[in-house]
C-alpha cells in the first residue's frame, strides 16, 4: 500500500499540482501546508517504510511549523520509528507535531504532547469571553516534544482552534500553594 496523501502522489513526487489539485487548492480544500507536507512525506517514504502503510490526512502550517494529521490507527505505526519525527522536521524546516484525525479535545492534545503525558486539560474563561484551554503536564519541561511553547501554539490554533496554554505540575501546585 503506497502512502495516502491530501494530493495525488504524483503531484508530490513532482512538485507540481495537476489541473485537480490546483483548482482544490485555489477552491481552499486543500492549504499549501498539505502540499509540503505531502510532498515531504513521499521525500521520505523511500528511507522510512513506515510511511507507506499510513495516510495523510491534512497539515497545518502555524508559522514553519506542522501539525500533520494522520488516520488515528496509523499513529503507533509512526511512532515505532524513532526516526520519524526528525527527518520530517529536517524535511519541512519546522517542528512537526502528529496527531491522530477525528477524537475530542483531549485525544488531540494527547498526541501533541506525547510522549509527555497530559494530566489535566481545563477551560480557563477570560473576561472578555473568550477562553483558554490549560493542559497540565509532568514537571520535566525538557522533553522535546513540548520544548517549544510559542510554536506549539500557533499550530494548536490553526488544527482545532484552540488557545493552548501549558502549565506543569509543579507551576500548577505553586499558584493553589505559594
Ligand atoms: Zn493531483
Amino acid at each position: 500500500m503506497p502512502l495516502k496523501l491530501p494530493i495525488c502522489n504524483f503531484d508530490a513526487k513532482t512538485g507540481i499540482l495537476c489541473a485537480n489539485c490546483e483548482a482544490r487548492l485555489q477552491k481552499g480544500e486543500i492549504t499549501k501546508a498539505d502540499v509540503e507536507a505531502s510532498k515531504a512525506a513521499i521525500g521520505l517514504s523511500d528511507r522510512l517504510p513506515e510511511l507507506n502503510r499510513v495516510a495523510l490526512r491534512r497539515a497545518f502550517d502555524g508559522g514553519g511549523n506542522y501539525v500533520l494529521e494522520f488516520e488515528q490507527k496509523d499513529i503507533p505505526v509512526l511512532r515505532s520509528n524513532p526516526s520519524m519525527y526528525s527527518e520530517l522536521e529536517t524535511a519541512l524546516k519546522g517542528k512537526v507535531w502528529i496527531v491522530g484525525a477525528g477524537g475530542n479535545d483531549r485525544k488531540f492534545l494527547e498526541d501533541v504532547f506525547f510522549p509527555a503525558k497530559v494530566l489535566t486539560v481545563n477551560t480557563v474563561w477570560l473576561s472578555d469571553g473568550g477562553k483558554k484551554t490549560k493542559v497540565i503536564v509532568p514537571a520535566k519541561r525538557s522533553e522535546r516534544r513540548i520544548g517549544d511553547f510559542d510554536k506549539l501554539r500557533d499550530a494548536v490554533r490553526r488544527a482545532r482552534g484552540i488557545e493552548l496554554l501549558v502549565e506543569t505540575e509543579r507551576e500548577a501546585a505553586s499558584k493553589l500553594h505559594p
